[in-house]
């Protein structure tokens, strides 16, 4: 019993008249506050079990690497997707029709060949259709090359895609909000930073690598490093090799060797939908 409901108890026993006893007006503010605190306590309670909920968001592990691979490249089918099985990694690949992809196949992939990648395990992106930079379009015409590639999927009998890449790494407000309502989870920008899933906005995830002929591999070394304290290091490839792209260009042996430090460093390497259970409130 509380110690105001014994002063009113005992009241009660000496005073069964109920008189009002002289004591009583101090004893109604003291009632008043302790069932204030009683509220305070039951907020304080709701309070600690909503971060017991947060703290049961898993936590990444240290030395997670997530890889994507951006613009539909042919060489990412012959070269890439083989050379991950053999290293038992996970990937992301982010698909558009942008470019030429309609006309020249010996440098962008088929849709059979990006239905085999989707049975082979990894994840297929979404890329936009024609690769335009989403800050100068339309909310309307952004989710109409999104849809697109989202059909495009459907009809070669892969799931509807929950990770995005902007063409260009442009990002706008308007577009994380179609990607949103669309039910995107994750977007991939540019960048040169770990993705911390506890902090950042995931539609606006950034990248900790960008493989390109002038990348060194320190630098890569310094952006897998990142992958620590919950943190996750996003890596970003173009084609293994790029002949239409040289300046994204990553040489097929140096991709390897890329790979080789993955494996050697302990890296659990997934694709980007393998980080949902990273967010906060992701179920
Ligand atoms: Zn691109």
């Amino acid at each position: 019993m509380a110690a105001g409901e014994r002063d009113i108890v005992a009241e009660h026993k000496t005073n069964p008249l109920h008189i009002m006893p002289t004591t009583h007006l101090f004893t109604a503010p003291r009632i008043a506050t302790l069932r204030s605190l009683r509220v305070l306590a039951g907020v304080a309670a709701l309070f600690f079990t909503a971060a017991r909920a947060e703290d049961a968001v898993a936590k990444a592990p240290d030395k997670l690497v997530v890889l994507t691979f951006d613009d539909s490249v042919a060489s990412q089918a012959t070269i890439v997707a083989p050379l991950l099985k053999k290293f038992g990694f996970g990937a992301t690949f982010f698909i558009t029709e942008g470019f030429d992809f309609a006309t020249n196949k010996k440098q962008y992939m088929t849709w059979e060949q990006i239905k085999a990648l989707h049975d082979a395990g990894f994840e297929i992106g979404n890329h936009t259709r024609k690769h335009t930079a989403v800050n100068g379009q339309k909310p309307e015409d952004l989710a109409a090359d999104v849809e697109y590639i989202e059909q495009q999927c459907a009809a070669h009998g892969i799931p509807r895609p929950v990770s995005f890449c902007y063409p260009a790494y442009a990002t706008s407000p308007a577009a994380v909000e179609v990607l949103r309502g669309r039910g995107y989870r994750f977007a991939r920008a540019g960048g040169q930073q770990a993705f911390d899933p506890a902090k950042d906005e995931p539609l606006l995830m950034p990248q900790a690598f960008d493989s390109k002929p002038g990348a060194k591999f320190e630098h890569f070394g310094a952006a897998v490093g990142m992958a620590r304290e919950g943190k996750i290091a996003v890596l970003t490839f173009h084609g293994v090799p790029d002949e239409q792209h040289p300046w994204v260009n990553t040489d097929p042996a140096v991709f390897e060797k890329y790979l080789a430090h993955l494996k050697e460093q302990g890296c659990t390497v997934i694709a980007a939908r393998d980080m949902l259970k990273y967010l906060p409130g992701a179920k």
